[in-house]
């Protein structure tokens, strides 16, 4: 089997790498992919742009790609699904359509009142005055969300209205594109975590839940970031929880766009806020893998991912066995570049990895580019998995292989899975 991957990202190495465990795959290419998949055996980067529809479609036609898998959202939401799709091409991943629950907040929103899922009360808002009358009105804490992507950056939680009134303007001012639309969300606390199951537009199969680590600052202070670390199996997320997600949240949300007419074939991501009483509402959804959450999901899959993700193609995961997983849990550490999620340089040069690796542990890759010497090429540069019969394990391991890897203004936070270090593994 040959396998295109769409994407550059640590998610998009942690796939790329699970596809090539499998004798089943022969090769992957990876358009763009980074220096990590540069150096995969087997693996091969393409100079094409996750946007590029024309050229990953050419290519997919003349190198007869069994399948192409799509990472980030961008591709999704512009319709790279149904582009493909149109060739024949077999991809998982919604189409345009579907990925309008990850694409627009306000049709998300509109499609879990619909759906009667658990989430926060909201108002859409079309005008700046109007939303600034709204907020004054409910008062603060309270959240502002532009309504289309912005790259996990369109939210922000108001501590005061004079917060909310800024984020207002920005929105409308056309910071975050020209969505020109906000949606304002009641604030809700306590602890977030990550459901994220697959489909093929009739049956769901949950991966295990995981937590992310969103603040650049240990003990989850300063700016949000796209994730500093995540783990799996998150406890928080108990078997009883993930049984009630399933049934009131994912089928209910599948169901519902089924009912709309959407096929909706590929991750559907919830992201929920678990309060200390135990219920959950659900903040967003995402229509592909998480990242960083993939690269602590997949080292801890023993099901062929190939065999999954055509199944959810070809509409036939109510005939799959089981999901088989690894006992025991895994966390992932990002390595960032200095500055992130502010500014920060790139092309410093990265040493260690292999030392890192014999640890035991995986370095997936995110912005690196390999020219000569490997380099750093983003924000996020590494994110370093260890697995482990429980999470004092896995993040002992993690650690001992970041500890190898060396770069100018290297940063990482050294708190990953405080909440969970000492916690049995509940899956
Ligand atoms: P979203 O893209 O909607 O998930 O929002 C990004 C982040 O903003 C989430 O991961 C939360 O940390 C925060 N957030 C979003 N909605 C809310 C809310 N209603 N209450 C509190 N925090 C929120």
């Amino acid at each position: 089997m040959k396998v295109l991957v769409v994407g550059s990202g640590g998610r998009e190495h942690a796939i790329a790498w699970k596809l090539l465990r499998s004798p089943q795959v022969e090769q992957v290419f990876c358009s763009p992919g980074n220096g990590g998949t540069a150096m995969l055996e087997r693996c091969q980067n393409l100079p094409l742009s996750v946007e590029d529809f024309d050229g990953i479609g050419e290519f997919t036609r003349s190198h007869d790609i069994d399948l192409v898998v799509v990472g980030p959202e961008v591709p999704l939401a512009l319709g790279i699904t149904d582009y493909l799709q149109q060739q024949g091409t077999k991809v998982f991943g919604p189409t345009r359509a579907g990925a309008q629950i990850e694409a627009s907040k306000a049709w998300a929103k509109a499609l879990m009142q619909e759906a009667q899922i658990p989430t926060a009360k909201a108002a859409v808002f079309h005008q700046a005055a109007a939303a600034k009358d709204y907020v004054k009105s409910q008062g603060a804490p309270i959240v502002v969300k532009a309504n289309g992507l912005a790259a996990g950056k369109g939210v922000t939680v108001a501590e005061t209205i004079d917060q909310a009134h800024s984020a207002i303007e920005a929105i409308f001012q056309g910071q975050f594109g020209k969505a020109g639309f906000v949606v304002i969300e009641e604030c809700l606390t306590g602890q977030e975590a990550s459901v994220l199951a697959l489909t093929d537009g009739l049956t769901i199969r949950p991966l295990l839940p995981a937590q992310d680590h969103k603040r650049i600052g240990e003990g989850d202070t300063g700016e949000n970031t796209g994730g500093m670390g995540v783990y799996a199996p998150a406890p928080i997320v108990t078997p009883e929880l993930m049984a009630e997600v399933e049934a009131k949240v994912l089928q209910s949300a599948i169901a519902t766009l089924k009912k709309k007419g959407i096929d909706y074939r590929g991750v559907l991501y919830a992201g929920l806020m678990i309060s200390p009483n135990g219920d959950f509402k659900v903040l967003e959804f995402n229509c592909r893998f998480g990242d960083p959450e993939t690269q602590a999901i997949l080292p801890l899959l023993e099901t062929p991912l190939e065999d999954l993700l055509l199944a959810c193609v070809e509409q036939r995961l109510a005939q799959m066995p089981p999901l088989a997983w690894k006992s025991g849990a895994a966390a992932c550490v990002v390595v960032a570049a200095g500055g992130y999620p502010g500014t920060y340089e790139k092309g410093k040069v990265i040493t260690g990895i292999d030392s890192a690796e014999a640890t035991g542990a995986n370095v997936f890759h995110a912005g690196t580019k390999l020219i000569s010497d490997l380099v750093t090429d983003g924000g996020r540069v590494l994110g370093v998995t260890g697995t482990g019969e429980n999470f004092e394990q896995a993040i002992a391991l993690a650690y001992q292989a970041v500890n190898c890897i060396k770069f100018e203004k290297m940063y990482y936070r050294r708190d990953i899975g405080y909440r969970v270090k000492s916690k049995a593994v509940n899956f």
